[in-house]
């Protein structure tokens, strides 16, 4: 009975969680359905998973926990491993978007909501589990909400429930605010097991920085530097978090950081050194999973931790020994601008929710202090109650030809915890029939079917479907992989180094032979690939390897799902005689024509989708500076600062889109979903 305890085993039953531990088991063994709450920190993400492993559930299935997060999913899951004492990818392990880390082996499966979404469409009974627990609901992430919607409709309905398995699914939903009640609801009225937290007080205080009128303004940076400097010179010990908006911001703040104070850089090791300082350290979504590792470690003695975050340190990862929360009070943010016609990344005021969530990070361990970068009248008059669940805000494309290929074909009427705004539904609906995946009575097509095989946004999808049926998905495949991984250009920031590298940058555009950005990264990405030493290829050249490695892998993965849907027998095929460049522009356009630009004035193009916006070429895109030549473009997104402004930019001949610029105005959108409404 003795066992001896492992440090990691010893430190979670320190866990709040721990107490419950029998209470809980025996709630998920009462019920189909369980809502769990509790503090931030608690220990449920990573404790429950294990609790239920002991308590025999991995019997029959395997446990399936999603996160909306990608990093989230790969820490937890690793941090877990370690509990366990077990290999990563073993009985632990994860999955997310082109990175599948799980054996036969695994019974304790972390994955992002996305993932378990695409599971559901090859098995609907998800037979596989035997638990699913949706965690971090609060979020509301828009694969999330569909699970839900989803687990309710098949789970709920004891005729369903047990269709295609032998044994019932337990469902548990995990969220760290307390708006059980309307989750409990949704979910027949199911049980809500509350883990009591212990937080202490946090003191909260305004700045005077940020006002109404900095709407618009990216001061926020230098001020949360100079914030964070002003408490590591005059606050006890204690650790700070930055909370920031992205990784292009967080970088430079490190920077800023690193040159003003006398600090540690993340970039070297920090092991051999103990100097009074500040050990800064970054923590954004894609960032590389040995850095990420390091934000857990305690600093060495005498050194103050400053983790200069986005927003998922707020709730999907905890950091441990926080005194201090520097809140710059903006997050970046996808939104459906129905003014554009378009989901934009934008910088926008945090929710007050999200700010006493920000705030809370300071009080885990010991009383702490908030230091709100924004003005008192900017919290009043700029920032809305609550966040708008992602589902009320941005494209619903990809999730509605998904629900269509699971059959739910009434996707107006389909539960929804917060329903999307009927319109958002209908442009969803009009986008799929204008990429033809679905047809007039808004059925999925045979083309819709081979599109929602691919983990793309559904415009990029059926551009590398068309090429593939012109036989150059060589050309394709490259691009949408580069267009999946984030961050290939290394932006120094520095003004010297930045110099070097736009001219680096700019001499691999040119080196294309025309002016299109899709075909700077098809190069960048043959030129590498085809270097003897990549690496060295990729400094030289300022681009980030390591983008370049998931790049190639993310290649591998979408050939393999197009091979194995060309070998069905009516994949689409056709013929093209014209020259290379054409050919691939052609391609482009027949995903892109949703985005067709022209130029007006100057350096002003105009939106052909109807809503006409007035839009910029952004200054990283290859085009940029050149817009006098220009006259019709297609783009792959838009960014909203103080203009709005297109990115990854290509020209295109009119004739080219001419016959699919009507089929923007073709259909009105009621009539597809008349069908959904009978
Ligand atoms: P919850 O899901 O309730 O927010 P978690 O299970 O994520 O709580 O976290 C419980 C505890 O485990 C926290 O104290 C956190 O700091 C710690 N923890 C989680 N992940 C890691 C990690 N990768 N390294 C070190 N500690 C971690
Ligand atoms: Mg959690």
């Amino acid at each position: 009975k003795s066992a001896k305890w492992s440090p990691k085993e010893n430190e979670s039953r320190r866990l709040p969680i721990y107490q419950h531990k029998s209470k809980l088991i025996q709630a998920v063994k009462d019920s189909s359905f369980l809502v769990v709450t509790g503090e931030t920190g608690s220990g449920k993400t990573t404790q429950l998973p294990q609790y239920l492993r002991e308590a025999g559930f991995c019997k029959d299935g395997k446990i399936g926990i999603t996160q909306p997060r990608r990093v989230a999913a790969i820490t937890v899951a690793q941090r877990v491993a370690q509990e366990m004492q077990c290999t990563l990818g073993k009985e632990v392990g994860y999955q997310v978007r082109f990175d599948d880390c799980t054996s036969q082996d695994t019974v304790v499966k972390y994955m992002t909501d996305g993932c378990l979404l695409r599971e559901v469409l090859a098995d609907p009974a998800l037979s596989q589990y035997s638990v699913i627990i949706l965690d971090e609901v609060h979020e509301r992430s828009l694969n999330t909400d569909i699970l839900l919607g989803l687990i309710k409709k098949v789970f709920t309905n004891p005729a369903k429930a047990t269709k295609g398995r032998s044994f019932p699914l337990k469902v548990v939903v995990m969220s760290a605010t307390l708006e059980t009640d309307k989750l409990s609801a949704f979910l027949s009225n199911c049980p809500v097991f509350a883990i009591p937290g212990r937080t202490f007080p946090v003191t909260c205080t305004f700045g005077s920085a940020v006002g109404p009128k900095d709407l618009e303004s990216t001061g926020y940076v230098k001020e949360v530097v100079k914030v964070a400097l002003d408490i590591h010179t005059s606050e006890m010990a204690g650790d700070i978090l930055v909370f920031l908006t992205g990784q292009s911001e967080i970088e430079h703040a490190c920077d800023m950081l690193f040159e003003k104070a006398e600090c540690i850089d993340y970039r070297y090791d920090v092991t051999d050194q103990s100097v009074d300082g500040l050990l800064i350290l970054p923590l954004y979504g894609s960032m590389p999973t040995d850095q990420q590792r390091q934000i857990f470690q305690p600093p060495p003695p005498g050194i103050r931790k400053c983790v200069v975050a986005t927003n998922i340190a707020a709730t999907s990862l905890t950091i441990d020994g926080i005194k201090y929360i520097v809140d710059s009070g903006f997050v970046k943010q996808l939104n459906h601008n129905s003014r554009v016609g378009m989901d934009i990344l934008e910088v926008v005021p945090i929710s007050k929710s999200e700010a006493q969530q920000r705030a809370g990070r300071a009080g885990r361990t010991s009383a702490g202090k908030c230091f709100r970068i924004y003005t008192k009248e900017f919290w009043e008059k700029c920032m809305p109650e609550y966040t708008i669940p992602e589902i009320q805000r941005t494209s619903l494309t990809a999730v509605i030809l998904t629900l269509k290929c699971l059959g739910i074909h009434d996707v107006i009427r389909f539960p929804y915890l917060d329903c999307p705004e009927e319109r958002f539904i209908l442009e969803a609906l009009k986008q799929l029939y204008q990429f033809d995946a679905i047809d007039r009575r808004g059925n999925v097509t045979k083309l819709g079917e081979l599109m929602v095989e691919f983990p793309l946004h559904p415009g990029l999808t059926r551009a590398l479907l068309k090429a593939a049926s012109l036989g150059c998905q060589d050309l394709l495949l490259p691009v949408a992989a580069m267009l999946s991984v984030e961050n290939i250009f290394i932006r120094p920031g520095h003004p010297d180094k930045q110099k070097e590298a736009d001219k680096k940058h700019r001499a691999l555009a040119a080196k294309t032979g025309s002016m299109n950005d899709f075909a700077t990264l098809l190069n960048v990405f043959q030129s590498c690939k085809s270097s003897d030493r990549p690496s060295a290829w990729c400094k030289e050249n300022w681009i980030h390897w390591r983008a370049l490695k998931s790049a190639f892998s993310v290649e591998t993965q979408l050939r393999d799902i197009l091979h194995r849907l060309q070998q069905k027998k009516d994949f689409p095929v056709e013929t093209f005689d014209g020259n290379k460049s054409e050919l691939f522009r052609r391609c482009l356009c027949t995903g892109y024509f949703t985005n067709v630009a022209r130029r007006s004035i100057g350096k002003v193009f105009c939106t052909m989708d109807g809503h006409g916006s007035m839009v910029h070429i952004h200054p990283s895109s290859s085009l940029f500076d050149q817009e006098a030549e220009l006259n019709w473009v297609i783009f792959h997104d838009v960014l909203a600062t103080s203009r709005v402004y297109i990115r990854t930019v290509c020209p295109i001949r009119y004739e080219w889109v001419k016959d699919l610029l009507p089929k923007l105005h073709e259909v009105d959108a009621y009539e597809l979903s008349s069908v959904a409404r009978e």
